[in-house]
């Protein structure tokens, strides 16, 4: 049930719009090579940069650039594919544009090249995805990541577990196919061993996927805090910079402010939040209604104090009106900031609940443990051995595989029938499928294409 291609030349332009040098329009599909002839002049060579005039339609010269000539198969999408990079100004780029929707092709979608060369078996779809996250990557770790991803190394531990799927499934229906025999083939152990293996590497991927979509999405962290608790100098002293304006005036922090910064290669989006207090001021009850939004999507909370101001450790004890409307406590971590006016040193207590960090935002002192905490509660390590990058679509796939692998696990030491061990093996299977894109709903495909930009 995948889309299916149809059969118009696609042009658009590759380059982002502005003006740059060099802009590129690139052409896929069958009149690839018939609007090559007619702005060319002539019929161009495979794989060949020819450098001249592209002409218009009555023989007048456009721009001068470098036409390229790509036959299909051969070729990104598949297809023909011709690319014209001429003078890098929106006037010519638009002019060579409509010169080949005047030839026949029509402005292609967002993503709709890609999505040619995954339905023509160029690339799976954790390929195609993986394109879009080299574009979009944000640090060169994730750079790295992505093009693992596009030169196929998560595809083929995705397909080697398949494999290995496979051929457990056939095992099994052929034990259920052939019930006469002596042997018990089902319950002689080997399934059950073989299951318990899958399971291990599937974890293996899963974990290295875990990686590779934080590297890619990152956490967000919400310093929240009455006024002067140090909020926008804690925010400077993650970020390096002066970015929030520091005041002693209570509530300067009207709005909500974001940073990203990198932890070892981890996007870390940080939002100082408004003074989170009843407030007459219109402005400031708008900051405290975003605020909200802010904790209530947040991968971590931080309840930042000021230590001269409490000794309690209990949140609820701290800011009962705050806590109590936390969606997740367990989110939390309490952050006692100006440790040093209140002298009780750095030290952080991170087995509590919450756990406790020490620092001192105007100092600098303590802020590589909050990291540290912070890289800790995702899960995020810094090796990048063997890492690729992977959205949240694939981690959620590799979840739904290994939950009907531990359902297939309980079948099977149940004394459950081999018929039900079979279809969570089909269930598994088909959910490693949809990361490739074996088995995925035409609708998926169009929300993950959609989501490239134009030209990709
Ligand atoms: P916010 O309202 O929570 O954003 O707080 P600010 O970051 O604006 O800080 C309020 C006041 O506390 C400012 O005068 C800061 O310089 C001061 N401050 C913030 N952090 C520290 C700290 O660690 N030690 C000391 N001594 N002062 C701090
Ligand atoms: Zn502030």
């Amino acid at each position: 049930t995948l889309s299916t291609l149809d059969q118009d030349t696609i042009s658009a332009q590759a380059t982002p719009p502005g003006r740059g040098g060099v802009g590129i329009v690139r052409i896929s599909g069958q009149k690839a090579s018939a609007i090559a002839e007619a702005l060319l002049g002539y019929r161009p060579r495979p794989r060949h940069a020819h450098y001249g005039p592209f002409l218009d339609h009555d023989g007048s010269v456009l721009d001068q650039g470098i036409a390229l000539y790509f036959p299909g198969p051969h070729s990104f999408t598949g297809e023909d594919v011709l690319e014209l990079q001429g003078h890098g100004g929106p006037v010519i780029i638009d002019w060579l544009l409509e010169r080949t929707l005047a030839l026949g092709a029509r402005l292609a979608r967002p993503g709709e090249f890609s999505e040619r060369a995954f339905l023509n078996d160029k690339l799976d779809l954790a390929q195609a995805e993986a394109i879009s996250d080299l574009i979009e990557a944000s640090s060169r770790a994730a750079a790295a990541n992505a093009l693992r991803s596009l030169s196929g190394e998560f595809s083929r531990r995705v397909s080697a577990l398949t494999d290995a799927l496979v051929e457990l499934r056939v095992y099994v229906e052929a034990a259920i196919d052939f019930p006469e025999e002596e042997i018990d083939f089902i319950n002689d152990g080997v399934v059950a061993t073989r299951l318990a293996e899958l399971r291990q590497r599937l974890d293996q991927v899963r974990a290295a996927a875990a990686q590779g979509a934080l590297m890619r999405e990152g956490m967000s962290v919400v310093i929240a805090g009455r006024p002067n608790a140090g909020k926008s100098s804690l925010l400077n002293a993650l970020t390096e910079r002066d970015s929030a304006i520091v005041t002693d005036i209570a509530g300067t922090t009207r709005d909500v402010l974001r940073e990203h910064i990198h932890l070892d290669g981890m996007p870390l989006h940080v939002i100082d939040t408004a003074g989170l207090r009843d407030t007459p001021d219109a402005v400031e009850q708008i900051g405290v209604q975003r605020a909200w939004a802010e904790i209530e999507r947040a991968d971590r909370v931080l309840l930042l104090v000021d230590a001269t101001e409490t000794q309690s450790l209990d949140p609820l004890h701290i800011w009962p009106e705050f806590v109590s409307r936390l969606p997740d406590p367990a989110r939390l971590t309490l952050v006692r900031n100006k440790v040093d006016l209140s002298g009780e040193g750095d030290a952080s207590e991170l087995s509590t609940t919450p756990p406790v960090i020490r620092l001192s935002a105007r100092q600098g002192v303590g802020v590589d443990n909050l990291k540290a905490h912070l890289k800790q509660v995702m899960g995020y390590t810094t090796t990048s051995e063997g890492q690729f990058s992977a959205r949240r679509r694939h981690l959620e796939a590799l979840e739904r595989a290994s939950a009907a692998l531990t359902t297939g696990t309980a079948q099977l030491q149940g004394g459950g029938a081999g018929e039900l061990l079979a279809e969570d093996l089909r269930a598994a299977q088909q959910a490693l499928g949809e990361i490739t894109g074996e088995f995925t709903a035409d609708d998926l495909l169009g929300e993950i294409f959609g989501s490239f930009c134009i030209g990709k």
